[in-house]
């Protein structure tokens, strides 16, 4: 059985956004027009949060793509009252969207904010309507929504395999993001398997250090890791002696 993970490289994203497009068009996540924004309901699975590091003339942007974390322990579930958030056999934080009442409590209790709410009933522009994903359910006012992992693409393949009576094969599945990501700053795949390219990528950023999770101190063991930033500029300056 996959457990499911990602890697973010923090060093290879560019903030070009390519991820969030991608995750928009995959997931029929409906446009975020600029008053949706004003009003802080945009929805978008995942985010490209900017940072900004010194100060003018010797600034640096940072970039951070943010999924939801597929915690292991998700603190939004134990919060829905109908149990319309839970974990699939393979470790997926699912929404079940025709069960959800939209109370919200799942979006206060996730401390990354990766969750929406969906105000209205999502609209496309007519040149658009004939490109909505068949495989991606298109949610109605009143629910709530989050990244899967693409869960409907993990399904196919193992539909797929199936079929053709194997066993799904390393690396065989991966993300509209991480497909569209043009520096391969997002690498998707089966934690549990030590010659998955997201085992392969961990076990030698732990070698170097590099590994970590947003907020991982609240113990919710997320399954989206991070790769630290190397500033090169900074690893070159000598060491300080006394
Ligand atoms: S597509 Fe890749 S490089 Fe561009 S913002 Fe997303 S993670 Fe960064």
């Amino acid at each position: 059985m996959p457990r499911w993970g990602m890697v973010i490289d923090l060093d290879r994203c560019i903030g070009c956004e390519a991820c969030v497009v991608a995750c928009q068009a995959e997931n029929n996540v409906p446009i975020n027009t600029e008053d949706v924004y004003h009003q802080r309901r945009a929805i978008a699975w995942i985010r490209v949060e900017r940072y900004w590091e010194g100060e003018y003339p010797n600034i640096k942007a940072r970039y951070i793509p943010v999924p939801c974390m597929q915690c292991t322990n998700a603190p939004c579930e134990p919060v829905c009252p109908v149990y319309a958030t839970y974990h699939t056999t393979e470790g997926i934080n699912m929404q079940v969207y025709n069960r959800c009442i939209g109370t919200r409590y799942c979006a206060v209790n996730c401390h990354w904010h990766v969750r929406f709410f969906n105000f209205w009933e999502p609209k496309w522009p007519d040149s658009l309507k004939n490109q909505l994903n068949p495989d991606v359910t298109v949610r109605s006012r009143g629910v709530m929504e989050k990244c899967n992992f693409c869960v409907h693409r993990i399904v196919k393949a193992e539909q797929k395999a199936k079929v053709e009576k194997r066993a799904l094969r390393t690396d065989e599945v991966t993300t509209a993001c991480a497909q569209a990501c043009p520096t391969n700053a997002i690498v998707f795949g089966d934690l549990d398997d030590p010659n998955s390219a997201v085992s392969k990528l961990l076990a030698q950023a732990e070698q170097e250090g590099r590994v970590y999770r947003l907020l991982e101190d609240l113990g919710t063991d997320p399954k989206v890791y991070y790769l630290k930033k190397i500033d090169v500029a900074a690893a070159a300056e000598p060491a300080a002696t006394h």
